[in-house]
């Protein structure tokens, strides 16, 4: 398959790829968004299929085991995260503009098997402003935040292993530098 269709997001925690992605999804219908599977349970809001496919360890773990994941990881330390390869290849078959917003571990993974994706690293706009976003969310407690900044600062040092950096400043000025950089008329 051809994946110069293919960008890759990522970025370290809390720097907001997840808001940008909901962006995107809600904003940019010509964008294919992809919908990796998890062991974590669904927050309330989220929907099977359309945030994330939520499949239980097992099913997960034989995902792996018939090797059917693009990549996968364990995210912090806790859950599994994948892409189901045959999702995206569909997609990039019917000429879709395919984004995956995954974790750095998973963009190596991808950056293996798709070197001519697209990787884009999302950053935030100072180390402050992460350890603000990261403790103003409050859904951590003080031992994971500090366990995550601590990952994020590897993260951070991972920029270099991108295409294109792009500052999350503003979430929808940040979307739209993406959907630009990826070929989509911006039409906001
Ligand atoms: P959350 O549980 O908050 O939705 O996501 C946690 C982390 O998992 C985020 O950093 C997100 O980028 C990452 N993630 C989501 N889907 C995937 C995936 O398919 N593969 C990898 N490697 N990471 C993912």
């Amino acid at each position: 398959m051809t994946a110069a269709s293919v960008t890759v997001l990522a970025g370290p925690t809390a720097v907001g790829k997840g808001t940008v992605s909901t962006y995107i999804r809600d904003n940019y219908p010509d964008v294919w968004l992809s919908v990796s599977a998890t062991t974590r349970n669904a927050r309330p809001g989220e929907q099977d299929g359309v945030h994330y496919f939520f499949v239980g360890p097992e099913r997960f773990h034989e995902l792996v085991e018939e090797g059917q994941m693009l990549e996968w990881a364990v995210v912090h330390g806790q859950n599994s995260y994948g892409t189901i390869r045959s999702t995206v290849e569909d997609a990039v078959a019917e000429g879709k503009k395919v984004l995956l917003e995954i974790d750095l571990q998973g963009a190596r993974q991808v950056k293996e098997s798709m070197p001519e994706a697209k990787f884009v690293f999302l950053a935030p706009p100072s180390w402050e402003e992460l350890v603000r976003r990261l403790v103003g969310r409050g859904t951590e407690s003080p031992e994971e935040q500090q366990r995550r900044l601590e990952t994020a600062k590897l993260e951070l040092a991972a920029e270099s292993e991108f295409d294109v950096t792009i500052v999350n400043d503003d979430v929808a000025r940040a979307a739209e530098e993406l959907v630009a950089l990826m070929g989509l008329k911006n039409d906001k």
